[in-house]
């Protein structure tokens, strides 16, 4: 050994350093197949496709350095190396062979593939990655010297490469943080591409459900609810409630929008909310909250899923109906009637599997006959969840023939839009969903038999290239004003009634409002109904 006769120190490697060259060694070899998929994107062909791709690799070399150097000890570091590079080397060859990627239910599959299955799998390349990416570097690992420092030594370089870690890490994130968020975005798959981590995410998931409590029925609310006896003469309520989906309240003209995004609504006195903040930041983590009496706080701390809205109101006898016209209720639908709004819809509306939201009025007289004739006498319930202005493709939210603001952005990949396109074709949907809502009104009054509703609140907001972010689903706490802030309308037939909600015009309201209006105005006595949650309270006749 040569180096022997240079000194002990000499040629011997700082652990925190060889954490360093396998942290590199993983982001540049070990995921070939995400850089390969990144590269065959047509919006990162360019130069800045090209430092978009380079900060990527930075980043996730500078998040495994951050990673390593908690195992950047003399004994702990080759193990440690051998525990990233083996998995990658094996990630690496399945996902660049197969075109798959690692996610939980991929794991779930590996875990449960049997030795047949496990044998057709092995072959010479998968040979060969692992003895490019793994072995190679394995095997030189274990033969160079490590130097030893004292413990203290050794936990200063380590917490401080940890540190320089993180911080290029946060630099880098920042710098690429539009073109990242909305690649992840209109290809949600790359994400599970980034190796190992992929793997080591997808383990975790696995092994979280495992230990997670059993899932059973959700806990029962409204024990003991009933539904108050109306007064001679008065008609049962007919409650709408449109879901909307995406759609900023400051986009909405009736709040003060320059841009006249609510031709119609304006004309029909509705009242519209201007300072509403939603549960969540995407359709997921929104509207189970919004249906859940408990409100934000409560709702996000929960132990066990609860009963909502829909199902109180089902058991009290109402009549619920539920029509969809998007990619499903994430569960707060489940125990009452849905319809999709593609059934029986004109052609003219749907296309490619999706159906413009006014496909959503169609039939709506006869969807109603066909519901429980008892059920009706005590009042109906009926939610409508939009498309809305379903991103990154705004423009397709909108008919031919309902586009005022020209010209639209046609393209997925929104940060190479020109902003104003971007906008226009935003607000075609929130002018389409204008013209929908007014469609509703319209055959709201045609019910002589009730006493009509509608209330309209979006899900959440969208950032529209602000600070450079697109799209929405931030997390809660970081996510900027433009995606929290949906939203809402009411229309009422009574114009006292109308009068009464436009004082709390400009007061801050939110998602944990919806279950106590709605539940208050269909009569519904219940222990977790709170009156100061219901913005009608102080409107309704006695
Ligand atoms: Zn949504």
């Amino acid at each position: 050994m040569p180096s022997r006769h240079f000194g002990p120190t000499s040629c011997e490697w700082n652990p925190l350093t060889l954490a360093l060259l396998i942290a590199v060694w993983i982001a540049a070899v070990a995921n070939w197949p995400l850089w390969r998929a990144l590269f065959a994107l047509p919006e990162n062909a360019s130069l800045r496709g090209g430092l978009f791709v380079a900060g990527f690799a930075g980043l996730i070399a500078a998040l495994t350095l951050a990673l390593l150097a908690l195992a950047a000890w003399r004994r702990a570091i080759k193990p440690a190396a051998a525990l990233l590079l083996v998995p990658a080397a094996a990630g690496a060859h399945f996902m660049g062979t197969y075109g798959v990627v690692i996610d939980p239910s991929m794991m779930t599959n590996v875990l449960q593939t049997n030795v047949t299955e496990t044998r057709d799998l092995l072959g010479w390349r998968l040979f060969a990655s692992l003895l490019v990416i793994a072995a190679l570097p394995i095997a030189w690992l274990w033969r160079v010297p490590v130097r030893r420092l004292g413990f203290g030594a050794q936990l200063g370089r380590n917490l401080g490469g940890m540190i320089a870690a993180a911080g290029v890490a946060a630099l880098l994130l920042f710098a690429i943080f539009a073109d990242l968020s909305a690649t992840m975005r209109n290809h949600k798959s790359l994400r599970y591409l980034i190796n190992p981590h992929n793997s080591f995410y997808a383990l975790g998931v696995l092994a979280h459900q495992a230990n997670a409590k059993p899932a059973g029925p959700p806990l029962p609310i409204g024990e003991g609810a009933t539904l108050a006896d109306r007064p001679a003469g008065r008609k049962p309520p007919l409650f709408l409630l449109v879901v909307g989906e995406t759609a900023r309240g400051d986009h909405f003209s009736l709040n003060g929008y320059a841009r006249p995004t609510n031709p119609q609504l304006a004309g029909l006195g509705v009242v519209s909310f201007r300072d509403v903040t939603s549960c969540g930041t995407n359709t997921a983590a929104s509207l189970p909250c919004m249906f859940s009496h408990l409100g934000r706080e409560a709702y996000v701390s929960r132990e066990r899923d609860q009963e909502n809205l829909l199902d109180l109101a089902q058991r009290l006898g109402l009549a619920v109906l539920w029509l969809e016209n998007q990619s499903g209720c994430k569960g707060v639908c489940e125990r009452v009637p849905v319809i999709d709004a593609s059934q029986g819809a004109p052609a003219a509306l749907c296309s490619d599997g999706e159906c413009l939201d006014e496909a959503l009025l169609h039939g709506l007289d006869a969807r109603l006959a066909a519901l429980p004739a008892e059920r009706r006498a005590r009042g109906v319930l009926l939610v409508m969840h939009q498309m809305g202005s379903h991103g990154p493709a705004y423009w397709r939210r909108s008919p031919p023939d309902g586009k005022p603001f020209l010209p639209e952005c046609e393209t997925n990949v929104l940060q190479q839009c020109d902003r104003q396109a971007l906008i226009n074709a935003y607000d075609n949907s929130i002018a389409y969903t204008d013209r929908m809502l007014a469609g509703a009104i319209s055959w709201l009054k045609q019910q002589s038999a009730f006493e009509p509703l509608m209330l309209y609140i979006s899900d959440h907001g969208e950032s529209l290239g602000e600070n450079g972010l697109y799209l929405h689903g931030l997390p809660y706490a970081v996510a900027p004003r433009e995606q929290k802030h949906p939203a809402m309308v009411v229309w009422t037939p009574s114009a006292d009634q109308r009068q009464c909600l436009a004082a709390q015009r400009d007061a801050p309201l939110s998602h944990d409002h919806l279950f106590h209006t709605v539940a208050g105005t269909l009569g519904i006595h219940a222990a977790e109904y709170r009156p100061a949650l219901d913005l009608l309270a102080p409107c309704r006749a006695p």
